[in-house]
């Protein structure tokens, strides 16, 4: 949509007048700061930025937008690859002044605002040894991870992020703010729990924390000559793998730019059993590098974000698949992939989702998919002179490649905006009642610029 520059002016102004926080809009010199998010891809350029301090500001800036008839965007840790932050020619609602984390070490609960990072949340947890659920990127949106689902190395123990939201305030579309919990709009409760960012703008969540036990943590490091059969050990391993060990797996360039297989386990338990589970990993074949030891939450995200910020502004595109169980075929799928990638960024990662996630019930929150899985992801990278259309096509082929192994559906913080047929099965039974509160609670679709719910 594009919206005449009359509007944009007139929201400036208002806003300008309204908000405690900065408004950047086009032209202004710190725009290009103000829209960097992770994909240096992503071409959107927003008319404005509401650079929300509080969430009065926020509700100003719902009540704008529409006002002024501005398609309107949510940016958290602005780490959706698909751009979801910054919608074309709008107002985006800009979260990142709203950091704050506040633990409650008695209750183990921390109240999170709404652009808090997940490493701001490990950091204030870990002060008082407790952990909460959360992913292995440090840099990622706390509420963004939340709303969709969240996957880690804790969910055997803990389940997902979504699964340890306690309530949350939310600014909805006519700008009122409210509260949600078991106990408040329950079912808008359920559906943010795995529904993203498609009703409103959560200012604040309160999550559940959980005792940090004896950490292990740390990666072991497979050469390409035993990709096999490692990944065939893996999957045996993975089936029985006890809930107190969570292992993400890639399949990736390691630094001389040869392919690895990277086991990152963290183990959160009786210290003695993780050094055996651990033993089992590294008894996978004969590793280039094993190093798991002692270590904390923040441990584990330093060393995902040490990659992450080493490969800033690089240009990406990712893909998703939900596998019940590495098959021996679908390993090879993968490895056979990974050979022929076109640059070293070209990576399958995975995470393994079983323990306590896979024991809450499927319509217990929006996020529906409660089997035992592996949630696979293409990550799709080249340098920002390259166009990328060989990394893109690899990242599709592989995708392709793998359904005959797949569940149908996807992660729905991963699916893009052309992957229509995994959206409308990324909910399962859930799909009907997610749409029939989408148009209760956003009728008119203000909140579009999110992750796709089924249609309609
Ligand atoms: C490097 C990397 C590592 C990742 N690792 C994991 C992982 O380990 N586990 C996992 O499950 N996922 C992971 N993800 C996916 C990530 O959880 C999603 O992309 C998530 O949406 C990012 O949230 P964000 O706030 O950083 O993103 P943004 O781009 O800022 O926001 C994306 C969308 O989320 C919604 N949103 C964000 N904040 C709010 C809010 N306060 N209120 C309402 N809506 C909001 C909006 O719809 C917004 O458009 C990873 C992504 C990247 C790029």
């Amino acid at each position: 949509m594009n919206v005449n520059s009359s509007s944009e002016l007139a929201a400036t102004r208002a806003l300008r007048a309204l908000m405690q926080g900065r408004v950047v809009s086009r032209g202004d010199d710190d725009y290009p700061r103000t829209r960097k998010i992770w994909n240096g891809a992503v071409e959107n350029e927003p008319a404005l930025f509401a650079v929300c301090e509080t969430a009065v500001d926020v509700q100003a800036a719902v009540r704008i937008a529409s006002q002024h008839g501005l398609p309107l965007s949510v940016r958290g840790g602005g780490h959706d690859w698909a751009g979801r932050a910054l919608c074309p020619d709008g107002l985006v609602i800009d979260l990142s002044r709203m950091r704050q984390v506040i633990v409650d070490p008695q209750a183990r609960v921390a109240t999170v605002a709404g652009g808090a990072m997940a490493k701001e949340v490990a950091a204030a947890a870990g002060a008082h040894g407790l952990v909460a659920a959360l992913g292995n990127c440090g840099t990622v949106g706390m509420a963004g991870l939340t709303l969709g689902g969240g996957y880690g190395p804790l969910s055997g123990t803990c389940g997902l992020a979504a699964d340890n939201l306690l309530s949350a305030e939310i600014v909805l579309a006519d700008g009122r703010r409210v509260t949600t919990g078991p106990d408040a709009e329950p079912e808008l409760f359920w559906a943010l729990r795995g529904g993203g960012g498609n009703f409103g703008v959560v200012t604040s969540l309160r999550v559940r924390l959980h005792p940090a036990r004896e950490m292990l943590a740390g990666s072991i490091i497979y050469g390409w000559n035993e990709a096999g059969a490692v990944l065939h050990r893996y999957a045996a391993f993975a089936a029985t793998a006890p809930d107190e060990l969570g292992v993400t797996v890639g399949v990736m360039s390691g630094p001389d730019g040869e392919p690895v297989i990277m086991i990152v386990p963290l183990w959160n338990g009786e210290r003695s059993q993780g050094e055996r589970a651990i033993e089992g990993l590294r008894a996978f074949g004969s590793p280039l590098v094993a190093q798991v030891g002692p270590a904390t939450y923040s441990d584990l995200l330093a060393q995902f974000d040490a990659w992450v910020e080493a490969l800033d502004g690089y240009h990406w595109e990712l893909r998703t698949r939900w596998l019940p169980a590495l098959t021996a075929e679908a390993a090879d799928v993968i490895i056979a992939a990974k050979a022929r990638a076109p640059s070293p960024h070209c990576t399958v990662l995975w995470h393994h989702f079983h323990g306590a996630a896979t024991r809450m019930a499927s319509a217990g929150t929006a996020f529906g998919m409660r089997n035992e899985h592996l949630m696979i992801e293409i990550v799709a990278g080249w340098s920002p002179d390259g166009d990328g259309a060989a990394q893109r096509r690899w990242a599709r082929d592989l995708l392709q490649s793998l359904a005959p192994f797949a569940l149908p559906g996807g992660y729905a913080n991963l699916l893009g905006p052309n992957d229509r047929e995994q959206a409308a099965e990324a909910y399962g039974g859930n799909a009907a009642r997610l749409r029939m509160l989408k148009r209760r609670i956003d009728p008119d679709g203000v909140f579009a610029s999110a992750i796709p719910l089924p249609e309609q």
